[in-house]
């Protein structure tokens, strides 16, 4: 029994050691990512519920490793974060998104396009005006432009948040909160912020229609959505259920794998074309 323990103990142990390794040797390769052109971007359509057109797509990014392979957002973003990567690639994210929609937004195929945000560009003093340089350069216009910070992000240190957020919507840029509903926020809180939208976590959209038919989370946040004047989006809309019932409850917007997963440009524009002729 107690060298059963103890084998159990090692090998955590071993395990603890492979993770650590994996995550100084990812932090390596990425401290070079950007000059080796390793990201590249994919888009997910943000469709509004009643025409089922589309709206944004957002952009999420995918970083490939000629020694790890393909390595997940949910792994890099928090390196990237730790290691203050995280500003640079954030601009470049932004400026490849612009320059990437533009001719999308031009030609109607989409309204805008989403950009994700870390905590650390929301406490980056020069990321508003920079966020302008991009628009003007690419020559977007700023209502084009989602740009989407986590609840937990926002929280994290409301204050410089709330300023960042302000800087930024003076430019013009729409602001939406991610993974609404995961972050305990306030309604004294959020009703301080610049806020156009905001998306309901995907853990939640789960859950509707299998079974319990659960939605009293989706329900109120749809309705505290409205209340404050809000777009309100669901995401990670997996099932014909899930839509059915989000449509019973009238939310805005929706995405997720029932429509489409994340697209290369090339198969994002095939995807519109084919929706368009439908
Ligand atoms: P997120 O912003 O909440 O993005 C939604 C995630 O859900 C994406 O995962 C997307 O591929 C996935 N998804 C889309 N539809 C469905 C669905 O129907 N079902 C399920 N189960 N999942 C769906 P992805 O691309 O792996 O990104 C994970 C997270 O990494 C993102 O979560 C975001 O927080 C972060 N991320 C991705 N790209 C960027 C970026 O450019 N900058 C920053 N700061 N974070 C990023
Ligand atoms: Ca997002
Ligand atoms: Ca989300
Ligand atoms: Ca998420």
């Amino acid at each position: 029994e107690a060298k059963q323990q103890h084998l159990r103990v090692l090998a955590y142990r071993a395990g603890d050691d492979e993770h650590h390794l994996r995550q100084v040797r990812l932090m390596g390769l990425l401290r070079h990512a950007l000059e080796l052109q390793e990201f590249r971007l994919v888009f997910q359509p943000k469709l509004h519920l009643v025409t089922r057109r589309v709206a944004h797509v957002e952009a999420l990014l995918r970083w490939s490793t000629p020694s790890y392979g393909e390595v997940s957002p949910d792994e890099f973003i928090p390196l990237a974060e730790r290691s203050g990567l995280i500003r640079a690639i954030t601009r470049h994210v932004i400026d490849a998104s612009l320059c990437q929609a533009r001719p999308w937004i031009e030609a109607g195929l989409v309204e805008g396009v989403a950009v994700n945000l870390s905590p650390m560009d929301l406490v980056d003093p020069g990321l508003p005006a920079h966020v302008g340089d991009l628009l003007r350069a690419h020559g977007v216009a700023p209502a084009s432009l989602v740009l989407e910070v986590t609840e937990h992000t926002v929280m994290r240190d409301v204050e410089a948040a709330r300023d960042t957020m302000h800087a930024l919507r003076a430019q013009g840029v729409r602001l939406s909160i991610d993974d609404f509903g995961t972050g305990h926020s306030s309604l004294a809180q959020l009703r301080g912020l610049p806020v156009d939208e905001i998306k309901i976590d995907k853990s939640f959209v789960a859950d509707l229609g299998a079974g319990s038919g659960d939605s009293v989370i989706v329900r109120s946040a749809i309705e505290i959505g409205h209340n404050m004047g809000l777009t309100v989006v669901a995401e990670g809309v997996e099932t014909p259920e899930n839509l059915a019932i989000l449509e019973a409850l009238g939310c805005d917007m929706v995405q997720g794998y029932l429509f489409a997963p994340p697209l290369a440009p090339a198969a994002l524009v095939e995807w519109c074309a084919r929706r368009r002729s439908r």
